[in-house]
């Protein structure tokens, strides 16, 4: 399949649309118009349309989209249907928490392996997930072909760490860590900081109240 260049606001309302089909799927329902998607999914019908429409994935006036095209398309750009392996790093309350969650149950994404510093944990199996010391961090993502970290280590090693996983190759990484790393622009970073979104409601709520929308 040809490359398709879509805007990032458009890969991230992706994930939704396709929790949506599937629910829809395993209704038994063949089609669904961008109206009734919209309410569902609380994105109005003309971005549905336009972000659709990246994908060549035009709905029918008046039949509205398939629900099986459409998954089938989503799934492939998705990557649903191949499995990604993905290693954490840090296997301290988060990360334990994170490879008991597993991602399993809803996608085709799974931690495959751990690491940790702690010679106490390491070459142990937690929640299912072989745990590595961090000298074969290296070796084994190139080997086991990982491409995408996990960091949920302490802010004082994140950055070397992440110096260690772009040499191994590492395409892609999730920084639970509240420190903004380093990378060449080869690599992407995904920054989710759970301390932060969780004060960034309360200053909403705290200063806005009830005025607010899902925004
Ligand atoms: P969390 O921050 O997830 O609540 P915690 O408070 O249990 O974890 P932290 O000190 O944040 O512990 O460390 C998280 C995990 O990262 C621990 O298991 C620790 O052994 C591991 N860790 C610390 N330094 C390194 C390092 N340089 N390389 C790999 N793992 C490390």
């Amino acid at each position: 399949m040809a490359e398709t260049k879509i805007p990032r606001a458009t890969a991230k309302r992706l994930p939704i649309y396709y929790r949506y089909l599937n629910i829809l799927l395993d209704a038994d329902k063949k089609r669904v118009s961008s109206t009734e998607l919209s309410e569902a999914v609380k994105v109005d019908s003309a971005t549905i349309r336009r972000d659709f429409s990246y994908f060549g994935a035009l709905g029918k006036r008046g039949y509205g989209y398939d629900v099986e095209k459409l998954l089938s398309f989503f799934k492939k750009i998705l990557n649903q249907d191949t499995l990604t392996n993905v290693a954490l790093i840090g296997v301290g309350n988060l990360g334990h928490a994170l490879l008991n969650f597993n991602f399993h149950k809803n996608s085709n994404v799974r931690i495959s392996a751990a690491f940790d510093v702690n010679e106490a944990i390491a070459n142990t199996v937690q929640s299912g997930v072989p745990v590595y010391p961090m000298t074969e961090l290296k070796k084994q993502l190139i080997e086991q072909q990982i491409e995408i970290a996990i960091l949920t280590v302490p802010t004082t090693a994140v950055q070397n760490i992440t110096d260690e996983l772009v040499d191994a190759n590492v395409k892609g990484i999730m920084n639970f860590t509240p420190l903004r790393i380093s990378v060449p622009d080869t690599v992407r970073v995904q920054n989710v900081d759970l301390t932060n979104e969780l004060q960034t409601l309360i200053y909403f709520i705290e200063h806005y109240g009830e005025q607010l929308g899902d925004h």
